[in-house]
C-alpha cells in the first residue's frame, strides 16, 4: 500500500533532535524525500542517499531558510511539503526577558516560520500546491506560568497559520498547526524528576507524549488524505487542552 506522502518531497526543520527527527523517519518512512535542516551537524547523521538529504543551518536566519527550499528544488526537483518544527524554549516571566531572550526566541520561534513559508510557497505554487504544518504549542493557545516570549511566539505561529491558510487556500496550499503538550524530547529531559512528575499529572493520560505522535499527526496533515482540513490548530495533548 502506498504510505501517505508517497512521492512528496518535504523539508522538515529542527530534524536533528525530538519531534523534528522524529518527522523525518515517519515521512521517509510513508514515501516522502525529506531535507532536513537543523542548525546542529548532528542532522547529518540523517543522511540517507535518494531520500535524506540533511542541511546545517539557522532557519531564523533569511539564508538558512532559503538554502532548505533551493536544495529541495536541486536535490529532488521541487516541494509539496514544509514541517515548521524548528523551536527553542527559554523560561521567563515578561519582567525577567531581556530584549536579547525576546529577540531570540521570536526570531527562532516566529520568524522562522515566515522566513521558511516566505520561501517554500513560491515552490510549492510551482507544482500546483502543497502543505505547510506549523509545529506551534498548546502554550500557543493555553496559558502556562513563566514562559513569555515562548507563548507569545507560539501564539504567533497559530496566528500565522490562519494567515497563511486563509491566502493561499483557492491556490492548493493547505495550512495547518500542531499544538503539542508536553513531549518527551531533550527539550524537556532537562527537568528534574520531581518536575516530571508534575507534567504527567497535567495530562489526563496521565503521562507525557511521544515525539512519534506528534511526528504522525504532521504526516496526516501534511499528506492529501487531509485535503479539506486548513487553519488548523490541532492539539496533541492527551486531553491537557480540555481540563
Ligand atoms: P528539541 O530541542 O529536541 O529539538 C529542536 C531542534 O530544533 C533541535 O535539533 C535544535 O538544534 C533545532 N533548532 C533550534 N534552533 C534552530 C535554528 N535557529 N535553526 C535550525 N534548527 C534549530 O525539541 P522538540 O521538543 O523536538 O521541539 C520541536 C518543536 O516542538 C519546537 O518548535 C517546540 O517548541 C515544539 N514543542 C515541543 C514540546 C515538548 O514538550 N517537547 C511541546 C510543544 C511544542
Amino acid at each position: 500500500m502506498a504510505g501517505l506522502l508517497q512521492g512528496k518531497i518535504a523539508i522538515i526543520t529542527g530534524a536533528a533532535s525530538g519531534i523534528g527527527r522524529a518527522a523525518v523517519a515517519v515521512f521517509v518512512e510513508q514515501g516522502a524525500r525529506v531535507v532536513a535542516g537543523d542548525i546542529s551537524p548532528k542532522v547529518q547523521a540523517l543522511a540517507d542517499p535518494k531520500r535524506v538529504v540533511p542541511v546545517v543551518g539557522d532557519v531564523s536566519k533569511r539564508e538558512g531558510a532559503e538554502a532548505l527550499v533551493r536544495t529541495a528544488e536541486r536535490e529532488f526537483g521541487g516541494l509539496d511539503v514544509l514541517f515548521n518544527n524548528a523551536g527553542i524554549e527559554r523560561l521567563a516571566t515578561v519582567v525577567d526577558t531581556t530584549e536579547e531572550l525576546w529577540h531570540e526566541v521570536l526570531d527562532v520561534n516566529l520568524k522562522s516560520v515566515f522566513l521558511c513559508s516566505r520561501y517554500a510557497i513560491p515552490a510549492m505554487l510551482k507544482r500546483g500546491g502543497g502543505a505547510i504544518v506549523n509545529n506551534a504549542s498548546i502554550n500557543g493557545i493555553r496559558g502556562k506560568p513563566t514562559l513569555a516570549a515562548y507563548q507569545a511566539s507560539k501564539g504567533g505561529v497559530v496566528a500565522l497559520t490562519y494567515s497563511i491558510a486563509i491566502d493561499y487556500a483557492a491556490q492548493g496550499i493547505r495550512c495547518n498547526a500542531v499544538c503539542p503538550a508536553t513531549i518527551d524530547t531533550p527539550m524537556v529531559g532537562a527537568r528534574t524528576p520531581e518536575q516530571l512528575v508534575q507534567m504527567k499529572a497535567k495530562h489526563p493520560m496521565g503521562r507525557i507524549g511521544r515525539p512519534e505522535e506528534v511526528a504522525w499527526v504532521a504526516c496526516f496533515l501534511a499528506s492529501d488524505k487531509a485535503s479539506f482540513l486548513t487553519g488548523l490548530a490541532v492539539p496533541v495533548a492527551g486531553g491537557r487542552d480540555i481540563r
